[in-house]
């Protein structure tokens, strides 16, 4: 089966790059074309190829950072949690020689331990030093901006508010920079609820939330306390945004949305809830396409794709043959934004500069 790439017609807003290929990341039977996409196409089966999707330049160094750390010190290499949330990535490096565990304590004395992309408390490298471990932190650059705003807050004498999941490794994380000074808000009902008081409250947020849900949570905050502070710069992780744009941008059109994630992933389950709040008439997440069942597929329409942040390419790309198979041959790329951004590895792991001139 043979399937027809087209691009949206809206040239994106921002500068190019991104490390995916579009053209590239659709089945590789496909056929490009240049025919342009103006919201409306004589076709009975299409489908809408959401850009960006997939890793983020967070999870890429992540994933980079794991596999160096194999090459260079050998197997096995202990990480703290699971790397980022996706079980995929993570049974990939186990076949590497990376082990997982949940705690410190789980790795001999004197072991490399790797830190998630989602962060640690500063407790977790005090026990690390503790066990004479070499700990190498591939926490996200992003994540460790909240974390520096949470210090300098605390610092300041303010009680923080910080906006998202109870229990989730990154909101453990930051709130363990300064517990004394942070509530977390799960929701803009939880808002209506929560008592802080003081003249000097600020919110801060997890980075994979859903923009427009803390947006509501900051609204009814704001309503409460207006003394209010806002944090210096978005929490709100630009890829996580943009997945959200992309979905907004054609939810409306499907009449079924595909989000490739694992249920632990925060960013994907937001891409279902955001997929559904733009108009998707239905929304399903799936590890992989062998979760995917036919019944749901509509016998003719549109069906969206995409993938949260911690997903590789290959799992987006067996749905799309999947769908290729069934007849879904049109795809069309829906780009409203190009993502640049890459982050350098961690200094234990980066390879030598380049003398050469
Ligand atoms: Fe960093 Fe955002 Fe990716 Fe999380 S989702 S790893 S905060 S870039």
């Amino acid at each position: 089966m043979t399937a027809r790439v087209t691009a949206a017609s809206d040239a994106p807003r921002n500068v190019a790059a991104g490390h995916l290929d579009d053209a590239a990341a659709v089945p590789c039977d496909a056929v490009a074309s240049d025919r342009a996409y103006h919201g409306h196409m004589d076709v009975t089966r299409r489908v809408l190829l959401a850009a960006p999707r997939g890793y983020c330049a967070g999870v890429e160094r992540a994933v980079d950072t794991v596999e160096r750390a194999i090459e260079q010190f050998g197997a096995p290499i202990y990480v703290r949690k699971e790397i980022v949330h996706n079980r995929h990535v993570v049974e990939t490096l186990q076949n590497k020689g990376a082990i997982f565990v949940e705690e410190n304590d789980e790795v001999p004395e004197g072991a490399t331990v790797v830190f998630s992309a989602h962060g640690v408390a500063p407790v977790v490298h005090e026990q690390a030093a503790e066990r004479n471990l070499f700990a190498i932190d591939a926490t996200c650059p992003l994540v460790t901006k909240v974390h520096n705003e949470a210090i300098r807050f605390a610092k300041d004498d303010y009680q923080i508010l910080l906006i998202g999941h109870e229990g989730h490794e990154e909101v453990v994380g930051t709130a363990g920079e300064a517990p004394e000074h942070i509530t977390i808000v799960d929701n803009p009902e939880h808002a209506e609820s929560i008592e802080v008081s003081g003249d000097k409250i600020a919110w801060l947020s997890q980075t994979t939330l859903s923009v427009d849900e803390t947006l509501e949570t900051v609204a009814v905050l704001k309503q409460r306390f207006p003394q209010l502070i806002d944090p210096p710069s978005d929490d709100i992780c630009y890829a996580t945004q943009n997945r959200q744009l992309a979905v907004k941008e054609m939810a409306a059109q499907c009449d079924l949305l595909i989000v490739v994630g694992s249920l632990n992933s925060s960013n994907s389950v937001r891409l279902v809830e955001v997929g559904l709040q733009a108009g998707a008439k239905n929304a399903v997440r799936v590890d992989n396409v062998q979760e995917l069942d036919l019944s749901i597929l509509p016998e003719t329409g549109t069906v969206g794709v995409t993938s949260g942040a911690s997903v590789p390419e290959v799992l987006v790309q067996e749905v799309m043959h999947w769908l290729a198979e069934n007849d879904y041959t049109d795809v069309q790329v829906i780009e409203p934004v190009k993502e640049t951004l890459t982050f350098s590895l961690p200094k234990e792991v980066r390879p030598p500069r380049s003398t050469t001139k």
